[in-house]
């Protein structure tokens, strides 16, 4: 019942009108690039993407691999 609330270090989603926690810290180029249709809500180098909207970027860049992949066939 010690722990204390840590909202300070707890960065929020880069993308606009998302309000999750970020669980990880990306490249803004690269999910600007990944993910065109995300508006980001600061143009900092790096942009913090929640659970939902990281996976949506892995997901993306999984699909974009398979595509080059074939396309080398
Ligand atoms: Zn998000």
């Amino acid at each position: 019942m010690k722990h204390k609330p840590r909202e300070k270090e707890e960065k929020h989603c880069g993308v606009l009108d998302c309000k999750n926690i970020a669980v990880r810290s990306l490249s803004a180029k690269k999910v600007k690039s990944t993910l065109p249709d995300l508006k980001l809500s600061d143009s900092g180098k790096r942009v913090p993407l929640c659970k939902e909207h990281y996976k949506q970027f892995k997901k993306k860049t999984k699909e974009e691999r398979k595509l080059e992949s074939l396309s080398w066939k």
